[in-house]
């Protein structure tokens, strides 16, 4: 099935906005990031309205694997090399207290989401990590992190060392945000879906535009929408790449032995469980890559998970399929605060890595503070204008500067023959000089668009696997019609009508 495991729930639907609000703070994106800022906003006092441009839950976070963990891959040596031991610490701590949060929060409303705790793990088969283990358990040891070097792992797939972090969850991420959802509204809060934000205009108080001409004023916005939709000239698009992951759901033959784990080798592989009625389905990601941006013609994710799926977990059917993306920063810290100086009073939370569980619980309190008035031990940490010299930088350059390879290389390699398409395929061609994006349906209809990212120009690419035309510089994403699914393109791509 072509759908999220998490989005087989019933998640209440509400209005979209039609006439103009004031309130006393803004909330874009109806992600688990705008969901928790909403909820601690409003347990506050806080008079809150959350503005999302489709369904609540139906971006990232309804496509998550929801692994709720401190265990954020290979990260805790670098970040002592680059930022040291007290900033590190702050980093762990922050997202050791997010995981007690979500737990107190199931124990408080009594959430049947699933909490439950499970050891992570991290595993490779390759000589050079295995060195990099080591030293990330010599990490964990500096930072008193509970943890085990081993030599096994209760799966076939080859490997020669893991490394455990104790006591970390997984859960049901709907499940749980539905009943935060219900607290929003019972504390006072207002909610719109089919409400797109469009534009900012800061003075005293701070205009929200959407895209139907209403205006929300408030004192404080929080950008909740993973790439911030408006930038106010702070270059998000050069500081953050957007990175798609593929994830199946599939059940096995055997028992699930226990555990969240996480291949640092590549192809990275992610496995974790989930109970659906009576059975156990077994969530097996992977395939990462940047988003638009594919290794070869004609890849199929789906199909390289399944065969190592078949390979490994002695797979018993499969059930469920889906991607989703999330953003990379410059140092890989999220950014969590103002957008700039210039706007104070607008925030932004995005970055997380593929670590949003834990991350967003970090953004919703340092943004309540910071909106509050409060101090908080991370606001430093976490700043958008931070600005550390990290290693990696060199890397991250090279990986924006391919942006404007794309963005060029886009518009000149475009094939003409679209006579000959297959169904359920998709081709560009050259008309009258401009570049068009051509889908042939399974009725054989032809669904024509002008390829060109409304976000900021980009060419978009064809995504053989999703069937979607995919910005490769900053992540947005149209369905073969044009209409966006995800990013931070505000308009639909130009269609153009072809003679069928
Ligand atoms: C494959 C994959 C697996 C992952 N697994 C894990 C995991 O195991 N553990 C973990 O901790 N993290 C994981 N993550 C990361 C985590 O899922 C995300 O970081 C998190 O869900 C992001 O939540 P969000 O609320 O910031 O964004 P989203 O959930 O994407 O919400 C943003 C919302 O903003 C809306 N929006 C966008 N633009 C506008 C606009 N202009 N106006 C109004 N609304 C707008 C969108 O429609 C969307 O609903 C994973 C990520 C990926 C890609």
């Amino acid at each position: 099935m072509a759908q999220s495991i998490w989005l087989t729930n019933n998640i209440k639907s509400f209005d979209s906005l039609n006439e103009s609000l004031e309130t006393d703070v803004t909330i874009v994106g109806g992600g688990i990031t705008g969901i928790l800022s909403a909820y601690l906003l409003s347990e506050n006092g806080v008079q809150v309205v959350l503005l999302e441009r489709g369904r609540l839950l139906h971006g990232t976070t309804g496509h998550t694997t929801a692994k709720v963990t401190a265990q954020h891959g290979l990260i805790y040596n670098e970040l002592m090399e680059h930022f040291g031991l007290e900033n590190t610490q702050k980093y762990y701590q922050s997202q050791v207290e997010a995981i007690q949060f979500i737990k107190r929060m199931t124990e408080q409303y009594q959430i049947a989401c699933q909490f439950d705790q499970q050891d992570a793990i991290l595993y490779t088969n390759s000589d050079q990590n295995y060195k990099k283990l080591e030293d990330e358990a010599n990490a964990y040891q500096k930072l008193n992190i509970s943890a085990d070097l081993m030599k096994e792992i209760p799966f076939e797939i080859p490997h020669k060392a893991a490394l455990t972090m104790r006591q970390q969850a997984q859960f049901h991420p709907t499940d749980f945000l539905k009943v935060i959802i219900d607290k929003i509204i019972e504390n006072g809060g207002k909610i719109y879906e089919n409400t797109t934000a469009v534009d900012i205009d800061y003075q005293n108080k701070v205009t929200l535009r959407t895209a139907r001409n209403h205006n929300v004023l408030s004192d404080n916005v929080i950008v909740a929408t993973q790439f911030p939709f408006y930038e106010g000239q702070a270059f998000y698009s050069t500081r953050m790449y957007p990175s798609r992951s593929y994830v199946i759901g599939l059940t096995s033959n055997r028992d699930y032995p226990g555990g969240m784990y996480l291949d640092v080798d590549q192809p990275k592989r992610s496995i974790r469980y989930v109970k659906q009625k009576d059975e156990t389905i077994w969530l097996l990601g992977g395939e990462s890559h940047k988003t638009g941006q594919y290794k070869k013609e004609n890849t199929n994710p789906y199909r390289d998970l399944q065969s190592f799926g078949s390979q490994y977990l002695d797979v018993k059917d499969w059930h469920y399929k889906w991607s989703t993306q999330d953003y990379t920063t410059l140092d890989k810290l999220p950014y969590i605060g103002s957008l700039n100086k210039r706007h104070p009073n607008v925030y932004v939370a995005t970055g997380f890595r593929k670590w949003g569980m834990t991350n967003s619980v970090v953004a919703a309190h340092l943004l309540t503070d910071l909106i509050m008035n409060r101090d908080n031990p991370y606001k430093e940490l976490y700043k958008p204008q931070r600005f550390h010299a990290d290693p990696d930088v060199k890397k991250f350059i090279s990986y924006n500067s391919n942006v404007t390879k794309e963005l060029v290389k886009g518009k000149l390699s475009v094939n003409n023959k679209h006579e000959h398409l297959e169904p359920k395929t998709a081709t560009k061609t050259n008309h009258n000089g401009q570049t068009i994006g051509i889908y042939k349906d399974e009725r054989h209809q032809l669904h024509a668009v002008d390829t060109t990212c409304t976000h900021l120009g980009c060419e978009c690419n064809w995504n053989h696997a999703d069937k979607s035309w995919d910005c490769p510089c900053h992540g947005s994403r149209f369905s073969y019609d044009g209409t966006i699914i995800e990013g931070p393109a505000t308009k639909h791509l130009k269609k153009f009508d072809l003679e069928n």
